[in-house]
C-alpha cells in the first residue's frame, strides 16, 4: 500500500469518527493503533491538494446540482448536516426508464442500527466470494477504491439523487466516472478490509447521510417498497442517538487496550475523546468518553 492511500484510508477512519455520519464497521474488530491522527494531518493535505480529487459543478454527475461537489476518493467527503437542512423531499426512486435492481439475492446477516455499541449504518447480506454484485439504480461511479476498513468499495451517485455503497468485495468491475445501469456487474463478493466473513456491506445516502437500507428496499422481495422514498427531519432522527457522546466507568484491572478490545473503539481514538495519551494511568471509577 502507497503512502498516499495509507494516508487516505485513515483520513477516511478519522473522518468517519469526526462526523459521526459514517459506518463503523461493528463487525469488524477496530485493531488498535491503525489510525494515525495530527501527525499525518500535514502529509495528508500536501497530498490532498496535489491531487484533484474533488470536482465542483462537475455538471456530468448525476444530481449535481443538490451536491454540488463530486469527490472520486473519499467516500464520505459531504458536510451537511441534514437534520438542519432537510424539510422534506420526495424523491422519484425509479421512472419510466428506469427500474431498481438488487445489489445481490441473498439473505440480511446484519441490520442497519445501534450494534456493540455503535450505529451500523448499513445492511449486511451474506456473499459467497465471487457473487455478482450489481448495481442498484442508474448512475455513476463516485469512488472505486481500496480502503482499509470498507475492502474494495464502490460508491455510485445515482440520478435519483441517492448514493449506494458497496463495500468487502473481492474485485471491483468498474472505474471512477464511469456512467452504470441499474443491473451493471460493480464487482464481486467478498471478505476484504475489516471484515470477519463474506459479506455485503451495503449502504444507501442522502446528502452523505445513511438512510436505512430496509425503508427503501423489501429485502425479501428484492424490489422497491415504493416508487417515491419521502424524506424529512423524523428520517434522520436516530443520528441524535447515534451521536450522542458515549461513557465507560473504569473498573479495577481496565486499561486502555483491553477498554479498546471490549468497547470496538481504537485507543487513538479514546485518546483523542479524553485528551489523554496512551500511557496515561486510569483511575477506577471514572468515566472515559469512547464516542
Ligand atoms: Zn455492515
Amino acid at each position: 500500500m502507497s503512502k498516499a492511500q495509507e494516508i487516505e484510508d485513515n483520513f477516511d477512519q478519522e473522518n468517519q469518527d469526526t462526523t459521526f455520519t459514517d459506518d463503523y464497521f461493528n463487525d469488524e474488530l477496530l485493531t488498535t493503533d491503525e489510525l494515525i491522527y495530527d501527525s499525518n494531518a500535514v502529509a495528508f493535505n500536501e497530498w490532498f491538494f496535489s491531487h484533484s480529487t474533488v470536482i465542483y459543478n462537475f455538471t456530468k454527475a448525476p444530481a449535481n446540482d443538490l451536491y454540488q461537489l463530486w469527490d472520486t476518493v473519499f467516500v464520505h467527503p459531504y458536510k451537511f448536516d441534514i437534520l438542519k437542512i432537510l424539510d422534506s423531499v420526495n424523491i422519484k426512486l425509479v421512472d419510466d426508464m428506469s427500474y431498481y435492481v438488487h445489489p445481490v439475492k441473498n439473505i440480511i446477516t446484519s441490520n442497519f442500527g445501534l450494534r456493540h455499541w455503535r450505529y451500523h449504518f448499513g445492511i449486511d447480506l451474506k456473499v459467497k466470494v465471487g457473487d455478482s454484485i450489481l448495481c442498484a439504480f442508474d448512475g455513476m461511479v463516485r469512488v472505486s477504491k481500496r480502503s482499509k476498513s470498507y475492502g474494495n468499495v464502490i460508491v455510485v451517485r445515482h440520478n435519483n439523487s441517492l448514493e449506494t455503497v458497496y463495500a468487502h468485495l473481492s474485485a471491483s468491475n468498474v472505474k471512477t466516472n464511469q456512467i452504470v445501469r441499474a443491473g451493471d456487474l460493480l464487482g464481486y463478493g467478498g471478505n476484504t478490509g475489516r471484515s470477519t466473513g463474506p459479506h455485503l456491506h451495503f449502504e444507501i445516502r442522502y446528502l452523505g447521510q445513511p438512510i436505512n437500507p430496509a425503508t427503501v428496499i423489501d429485502f425479501a422481495n428484492y424490489k422497491l417498497v415504493s416508487n417515491e422514498l419521502k424524506l424529512n427531519k423524523g428520517s434522520f432522527k436516530y443520528l441524535i442517538e447515534a451521536r450522542r457522546p458515549r461513557f465507560y466507568k473504569v473498573k479495577k484491572g481496565d486499561y486502555l487496550g483491553k477498554i479498546s478490545k471490549k468497547l470496538r473503539v481504537p485507543v487513538k481514538t479514546l485518546c483523542r475523546l479524553n485528551r489523554i495519551k496512551s500511557t496515561t494511568p486510569l483511575k477506577v471509577g471514572k468515566y472515559i468518553r469512547y464516542r
